[in-house]
């Protein structure tokens, strides 16, 4: 704390003392374990870009960042990046501006189609010892992407390394969308949400994009992340938002009983 000297208030210079006010009010217990957590951000986006800010500002441990688009005029309808940054890699334009909003965040960013072959082997690597320990794996695989081929390769992954997996869809009319947690062998996976809304962008027809749609979805996402990784309130497994009725539905996903589990060791994608 400091005093300011135009108003002679004592000004709190604490980044961490609003979040800390949790453990207080009884929210949460152990706020600071926070920093402790690391979370893989696939897909830097409408809404990856609202999770990585979000999550920065609440102190996370560490954010790794993987996308392999360049930022374009045609993404102002989005939340974040700004004119002048126009093709500059999405990955270190996401660094650029999250580093700077809390001291201890660190960010590892790989600029890569995670759904190319070649790229597959790092993906997994890079997930399985991206803990804040550089040892463990992440504490949560995030899927902030647009296409059904990235969220596979997401849930591969996920289900190789048990690493839970949360995925964001948002539906290509920009009207709904939903988060879903996916825990190897505990929830359902993929298959359990909407169809509908894992479809592949229709060819030739140009999907549709808001950034409130997409930042009430991303602010769903760091909220359950929260509680997920914290421990308070109630975790959510698929809730659902849609934007025309206002309607919210949560519920539980189950595993298929069909599915088999991969075997042990080696690459299964
Ligand atoms: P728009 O489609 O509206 O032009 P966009 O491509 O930014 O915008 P969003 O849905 O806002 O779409 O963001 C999804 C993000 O996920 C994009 O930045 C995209 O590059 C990224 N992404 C999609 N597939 C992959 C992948 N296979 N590997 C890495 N990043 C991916």
């Amino acid at each position: 704390q400091k005093m300011d000297a135009m108003s002679s208030e004592v000004v709190d210079t604490n980044p961490y003392s609003r979040l800390m006010a949790l453990k207080s009010m009884g929210v949460v217990s152990n706020y600071e374990r926070v920093r402790d957590f690391s979370v893989a951000i696939v897909g830097i986006g409408g809404v990856g870009v609202g999770v990585c800010e979000m999550l920065t500002r609440c102190g996370i441990g560490k954010v790794l960042i993987y996308d392999y688009d360049t930022i374009e005029l045609a993404n102002m309808n989005k939340m974040f990046y700004r004119p002048e940054q126009a093709g500059w890699n999405k990955t270190m334009a996401a660094r650029h501006y999250c580093s700077e909003l809390c001291p201890d965040t660190i960010f590892e960013v790989h600029n890569m189609d995670i759904t190319h072959d070649e790229n597959r082997p790092k993906l997994k690597d890079t997930v399985a010892h991206g803990g804040v320990d550089r040892k463990s794996p992440v504490n949560l695989i995030l899927g902030c992407v647009d296409n059904l081929a990235a969220r596979q390769v997401m849930e591969a992954v996920s289900e190789e390394l048990q690493v839970p997996f949360m995925d964001a869809v948002v539906a290509d009319d920009a009207m709904s969308g939903h988060i879903q947690l996916i825990i190897p062998g505990r929830t359902g996976g993929l298959e359990a949400a909407p169809i509908k809304q894992q479809m592949d962008k229709r060819p030739g027809v140009c999907a549709a994009s808001l950034p409130t749609t997409d930042s009430i979805l991303a602010g769903l996402m760091a909220q359950n992340v929260l509680k997920y990784l914290l421990g308070f309130g109630e975790v959510a497994f698929l809730l659902s938002y849609n934007a025309v009725t206002n309607d919210f539905q949560s519920r539980m996903t189950y595993p298929d009983p069909r599915k088999q589990p991969p075997p042990a060791g080696g690459d299964h994608y």
